[in-house]
């Protein structure tokens, strides 16, 4: 049947992330790989609660989380969403999670051939979600203060003529990286000078340890699409996320989404809706999942073995660690799992492999006793690399560039 695959099916390719949790999920590995949310956060109880008044609601058809719904989404969670980031109800589309808003984004602005900017390192979800619209893709470096916009602005002097750039601006998977105020304002500006859509993909804003982030990309211009989501604050398995977007977008976007799934599932908006609604209730839960999270992540970096270096964590799930000397996480990682533990390599998070002498460690499914456990694994695996190099000329240890 192979001979049958359209080309975009052919050329789809499997996230490298996706394909390495299934190796790492061996009995005995302490997984530092995952990216996801921490089940210890998952508000179960309220959940269960608010789906038993959800059916409470009976409209002419029945219980209206039961019936077929607009494509738009609920109008009751659009209205929250809406109000909760200060737009018009026409410019919320709900979708199922962030993740189907990138593929609709992509199908609804992206022809063959045209010019994509994502970040280097960046969102492999992102970069696959893109892919499938056959784009040139072009990588911007991130560094501590998020996307060099200044490089950007080089090469769209140099004439880049992208449609799209991607950014995560607020503790960026991979590297947790928050895209610094004025870096929001220099986006939001080359936007509407060279006349491309900034993708702002935001479910890790609310995650922050100490400050909150900067105001939002979308503040400072009106050349950007908001991505938000239910996933990190919630629970991913609602899959409800949404895009606010210029209303000339978000219809040719409820188009494409009528194509694939009609709408998103209305028990899970309906619950959503239920949770967002309470601001009292969510305010209390999101600052517990921030204690999870900033708890775990200092268990990780105080554990960080020697021949690693993290960069600071001011939110979000994860730790992005550099290796001194230069090693290569891809054959560490081999190592690693011999060890009982594991990650995932920089190589993964690039549009040709991202950087080799880095890696991305999520500190959110394990609890703190665990995360001491796999960064002292991970110490014992950079010290068998280190032995194994000694031994042999065909060592890990690279020349510094
Ligand atoms: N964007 C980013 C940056 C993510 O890390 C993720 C999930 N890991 C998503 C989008 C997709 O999330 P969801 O579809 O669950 O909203």
């Amino acid at each position: 049947m192979e001979a049958l695959l359209a080309r975009r099916a052919r050329a789809a390719r499997s996230s490298v992330i996706r394909d390495l949790l299934r190796l790492t999920e061996r009995p005995g590995v302490l997984s530092l790989a995952g990216g996801l949310p921490a089940p210890a956060t998952f508000p179960v109880e309220r959940i269960a609660e608010v789906t038993s008044n959800v059916f409470d609601l009976i409209g002419p058809t029945g219980p209206i989380a039961l019936q077929y719904g607009p494509t738009e989404g609920d109008g009751e969670l659009r209205a929250i969403v809406a109000d909760r980031h200060g737009v018009d109800v026409t410019q919320v589309l709900i979708t199922a999670g962030s993740q189907q808003a990138l593929d609709l984004v992509a199908r609804v602005l992206i022809d063959p051939g045209d010019t994509v900017v994502v970040e280097a390192p960046g969102y492999v979800g992102a970069i696959q979600a893109l892919r499938a619209s056959e784009p040139n893709l072009v990588g911007i470096e991130v560094d501590a203060d998020g996307m060099r916009t200044d490089v950007l602005a080089d090469r769209l002097a140099g004439g880049l003529r992208p449609k799209l750039v991607y950014t995560v601006p607020n503790f960026q998977n991979p590297t947790g990286a928050v895209l610094s105020l004025e870096r929001r304002r220099h986006l939001a500006e080359l936007a509407e000078r060279y006349g491309f859509v900034v993708v702002e993909d935001d479910p890790y804003g609310e995650l922050h340890f100490d400050a909150a982030p900067p105001p939002p990309i979308r503040s400072f211009g009106e050349h950007v699409i908001g991505l938000g989501s239910a996933s990190k604050i919630l629970a991913p398995g609602l899959r409800v996320g949404w895009m606010i977007a210029p209303a000339s977008l978000v219809g040719p976007a409820v188009r494409l989404k009528q194509a694939a799934d009609l709408h998103t599932a209305g028990l899970s908006q309906r619950i959503v809706a239920a949770l967002l609604a309470d601001r009292e209730w969510l305010a209390g839960h999101v600052a517990r999942s921030r204690e999870v999270y900033r708890s775990q992540a200092a268990a990780l970096s105080a554990a960080i073995p020697d021949g690693l270096v993290a960069a600071p964590c001011r939110g979000g799930l994860f730790l992005w660690v550099t290796t001194e000397p230069e090693l290569d996480t891809d054959r560490l990682l081999t190592v690693a799992v011999e060890h009982g533990v594991a990650f995932v390599p920089g190589s993964a998070f690039g549009l040709d492999g991202g950087p080799a002498a880095t890696m991305r460690l999520s500190y959110s499914t394990l609890d703190r006793d665990q995360v001491g456990d796999a960064a002292a694994r991970l110490g014992e695996a950079l010290d068998h690399m280190a032995a194994m190099t000694c031994q042999s000329s065909f060592g890990g240890v690279r020349s510094s560039r």
